[in-house]
């Protein structure tokens, strides 16, 4: 699949997330995981946003609101979760659109490294 990647990062989605998503290459940073992710719930992605959620914290049931279109990502602020760190924040604003009216949510996520590979831990959010 080519096409922009739903993460807004403006690269393809091949050449983006779309390999977390299939599993076969890690996220290395944890903003390339929470980009993942973003791109997960824009895309219906359920198992691949149980699979990058830490097993402490991943709810027991994950449904998500077909009508909520998932269509841009920004990225605020990261602290830490680069290549040699084991853990991680990213602020990040995400914004959707809705039957019901657009809007935007606005999250401090926490991110670690579990086997070599970024999940998500939990997160704030703020607005
Ligand atoms: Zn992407």
């Amino acid at each position: 699949m080519s096409g922009r990647c739903p993460c807004s990062s403006g690269d393809t989605f091949d050449a983006c997330c779309e390999p977390y998503l299939l599993g076969v290459a890690n996220a290395p940073t944890a903003e390339t995981l929470m980009r993942s992710r973003f791109t997960a719930f824009a895309v219906a992605d359920v198992d691949y946003l149980r699979r990058s959620w830490h097993s402490d914290t991943a709810p027991a049931e994950l449904e998500l609101d077909p009508d909520q279109r998932w269509y841009r990502l920004d990225i605020l602020a990261t602290d830490a979760g680069g290549l040699f760190d084991d853990e991680g924040t990213v602020e990040f604003r995400a914004r959707y659109k809705h039957p019901d009216g657009a809007g935007s949510m606005t999250e401090v996520s926490r991110f670690v490294r579990v086997d070599g590979g970024w999940r998500y831990l939990d997160g704030v959010v703020s607005r």
